[in-house]
């Protein structure tokens, strides 16, 4: 085992500061990586801050993160997929059971006996509970490493390992968009990615926002349009328009009138994770035969599959990096949505401590 520098909550109320961590030694079929980046996502701070104790209870010492681009620096006897020097990535997961239906069909996020990078149950014992991406490496299974393309940003990769395959999952599983009408509602971490996928697809790209004020980094981002949804005339305008609709807002909102924007056989899918349940009405959905679903990152194949599209395509988060050290700073600053688009730590800071 390794002694390993890293940042971590103490308790639910107790900033992030530097504690050392115990990292396993490489099995045979691990791969260990030097951290290069690590996003910061709204899961770290609801788990820091152990929001979602209902759910998912918090085990402190707390190490967040997963959204993590690094190097690898050893690999495991049996391991054929990496080599030491590749920038690699690793998402929400680090491990699932391989064999449950779930598994064979590529959507390991759903495996009930799954390993989340942060706060899972340790199975090998290292720790309690795994330790996520605020540190300085990190050793996972094969299987959940990704590789990331080498024309990218790595400091702009790292949103996509959660953020990204969050948005990119449903807009590929609704179909092919190219020439559809696809509204995004919110730009914030989530949205932004979601117009950067819809537009690279060939969707006619329309943002719905309550602030004006975001309209031209929306056309930016490649948005062909911006409707303010507080403004009744411009929704009434667009009502029976949208093939599908991905909503990424996590605070409470009117689910009904973005319904109202789909067209005969619409979809909307949530990827946003309201505190409190939304209020459904049942002829939204009925006229017009319309479908509301939820999506949930995505498994390994499919996270592989976004981040050579995004090579291909040239597509990064819009990031703002920061040093780890400003790390309690940032939680404060997103919880205003005060950052374009993602906060991303140069984990070389870590370094310092
Ligand atoms: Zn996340
Ligand atoms: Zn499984």
């Amino acid at each position: 085992m390794k002694n390993t520098k890293a940042y971590a909550a103490a308790s639910a109320t107790a900033p992030l500061a530097p504690e050392s961590i115990l990292r396993r030694d490489p099995t045979e079929s691990d791969v260990q990586i030097e951290i290069l980046f690590c996003g910061v996502c709204h899961s770290d701070l609801h788990t820091v801050r152990d929001e979602w104790s209902s759910v998912m209870p918090t085990t402190y010492p707390c190490v967040p993160g997963h959204e993590i681009v690094g190097r690898v620096t050893a690999v495991g006897a049996a391991v054929t997929e990496h080599t030491e020097g590749d920038l690699v990535g690793v998402g929400c997961l680090v491990d699932s059971d391989q064999t449950c239906p779930n598994c064979q069909a590529n959507v390991e996020q759903f495996c009930p006996d799954s390993t989340f990078t942060y706060n899972s149950p340790d199975k090998h014992g290292a720790a309690p509970v795994t330790y996520g991406g605020y540190s300085e490496s990190i050793v996972v299974d094969e299987k959940f490493v990704l590789k990331v393309p080498g024309n990218l940003d790595p400091a702009g990769v790292a949103p996509l390992l959660c953020a990204g395959i969050t948005t990119y999952s449903p807009i590929r599983r609704w179909g092919d968009i190219k020439g559809k009408k696809v509204g995004i509602v919110g730009l914030g971490g989530l949205g932004h990615m979601g117009v950067k996928f819809a537009k690279a697809f060939g969707a006619h790209v329309a943002v719905f926002t309550t602030s004006p004020s975001k309209k031209e980094d929306a056309l930016r981002l490649g948005a062909d349009e911006v409707i303010i949804s507080t403004d009744a005339a411009q929704m009434k305008q667009n009502t029976g328009s949208f093939d599908f609709i991905l909503d990424t807002i996590s605070a409470d909102h009117d689910i009904n009138a973005y319904l109202g924007m789909l067209a005969l056989d619409g979809n909307l899918t949530l990827v946003g994770a309201p505190e409190k349940p939304l209020q459904v009405s049942a002829f939204a959905l009925l006229f017009g035969r319309k479908s509301l679903s939820g999506s949930l990152i995505g498994g390994i194949k499919e996270t592989q599959e976004m981040l050579d599209f995004c090579g291909e395509h040239n597509i990064t988060s819009d990031v703002e990096v920061i040093p780890i050290q400003q790390v309690n700073e940032a939680y404060e600053r997103l919880l205003k949505s005060d950052v374009k688009y993602r906060f991303s730590i140069d984990m070389a800071s870590l370094k310092q401590e």
